[in-house]
């Protein structure tokens, strides 16, 4: 079987690495647009802040590849697809033949159409490039703006804080995180990022950029003006679909895939944040790796299934201990919420619970028991018995141990 990959993030490589375990005959070849080998995104906050050497971003070596007789072509973009012929035209005019085809692209920053947003010193965050343009811009200047207080925009400006700059967070949504928090975790939230030097405005909009070429002014929708010198844009991503679409593979928000990954072509598979399953492309870390295994088992001949996920993500601003999984801000009839709130002390949790089970957390200010309540919410564990005492310290974990 000759398997061709396009895209070397997580997804990919998980792919990859599944298929060259399972049939070391397979002949599995991974085009990647970028230069470096896979290394987690993640790990460019740590490289942002400055705790992580470049060199120590990929997560695995070269020779990892070739020991598992996995080709990885570096640099090299795939241009167009051709599904009738099976075959992929790289960037460089060479034509690839396929047997199976992974699309795994990935996704892009998004940028808002907000006016002057071309102006210099206005960044997005999403490869390595980006990271070493915003660290090396960042050490020159006095203050940046952020806009988003989504999950990227918040580690985002705790890596541009250790690095000693001021930085102020515009949120349009009424509360930080508003996907992961609930308005009283927030505003909790908010407290500890004031206190580290991460200035907060929720419920405003950059609508537009001014200044001379470089960016020195944002306009907000009340019509208030903020000086700005540099800017990084954190809106969401979306889907690298484009060749997808002009190959003529049904897209939505992403590629259209089935349990099995495959999209509207036969031979054809997409995973990661350029894939979407039941109307969602949740674009976290998670999905892709779920996806990838589900994929790589499916062509390995197992019965790899993938039946979606329960979104769950933590925070990595240093100092600050912020986890959260499932369903927080729930909507409709029949759920119980339980909450304990320390604002003081930085603390806050909050359960969610359906039918005596737990559906969603926010575990904020210590996430020791993360797992323990990741594992009661996949257990579908009745906890109904227990009621606020599930907010004491140490509870979710007992129950957890069983
Ligand atoms: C700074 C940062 C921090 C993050 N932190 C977290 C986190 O803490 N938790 C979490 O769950 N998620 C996090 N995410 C999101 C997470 O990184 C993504 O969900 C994940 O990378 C998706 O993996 P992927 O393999 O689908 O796509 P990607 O990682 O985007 O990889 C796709 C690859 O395909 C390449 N490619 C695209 N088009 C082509 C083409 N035509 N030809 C060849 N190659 C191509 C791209 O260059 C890229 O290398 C973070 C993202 C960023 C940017």
């Amino acid at each position: 079987m000759r398997l061709v990959i396009i895209g070397g993030g997580v997804a990919g490589v998980t792919v990859a690495r599944l298929v060259a375990e399972a049939d070391p005959s397979a002949e599995v070849v991974i085009y990647s647009a970028e230069e470096l080998p896979y290394y987690p995104r993640p790990r460019l906050i740590e490289f942002l802040a400055g705790r992580l050497a470049l060199e120590r971003l990929p997560l695995y070596p070269r020779e990892w590849y070739e020991e598992r007789g996995i080709r990885l072509e570096l640099g090299q973009r795939a241009a167009a697809l051709d599904l009738a012929a099976q075959r992929v035209r790289l960037a460089d005019g060479r034509e690839v033949p396929y047997d199976h085809l992974v699309l795994a692209m990935g996704a892009h920053s998004w940028v808002p159409p907000i006016g002057g947003v071309e102006r210099e010193g206005v960044y997005t965050l999403r490869t390595v490039e980006d990271a070493q343009a915003i660290r090396r811009d960042a050490q020159a200047a006095k203050r940046v703006v952020v806009l988003g207080g989504g999950l990227l925009g918040l580690d985002t400006s705790g890596a541009l804080r250790a690095l000693g700059v001021e930085v102020l967070v515009i949120e349009a949504q009424p509360w930080l995180l508003p996907r992961q928090l609930d308005r009283e975790g927030a505003a909790v939230l908010e407290a500890i990022l004031q206190r580290m030097g991460i200035q907060v405005i929720t419920g405003e909009l950059c609508t537009q950029m001014e200044g001379r070429g470089q960016v020195e002014r944002l306009r907000l929708k009340s019509g208030r003006t903020l000086e700005a010198e540099m800017v990084v844009i954190s809106a969401g991503v979306r889907s690298n679909i484009a060749l997808a679409k002009e190959a003529g593979l049904a897209c939505n928000r992403g590629i259209v895939v089935d349990e099995h990954l495959q999209t509207s072509h036969p031979q054809v598979y997409a995973v990661g944040d350029v894939a979407e399953f039941a109307g969602r492309v949740w674009a976290i870390i998670p999905a892709a790796i779920a996806q990838g295994r589900a994929l790589g088992a499916w062509l390995s001949g197992q019965d790899g299934r993938y039946e979606g996920i329960v979104p769950s993500a933590t925070l990595k601003v240093s100092g600050v201990d912020l986890a959260s999984i499932g369903e927080v801000n729930p909507e409709g009839e029949g759920f119980e919420e339980l909450r304990r709130a320390e604002p003081e002390r930085g603390l806050y949790r909050k359960l969610v619970l359906r039918e005596g089970r737990i559906v969603g957390a926010i575990l904020l200010g210590d996430r020791s028991e993360f797992a323990a309540v990741s594992r009661l919410i996949s257990q579908g564990v009745d906890v109904s018995a227990y009621g606020e005492k599930l907010l004491e310290d140490g509870a979710l974990a007992e129950l957890a141990r069983g």
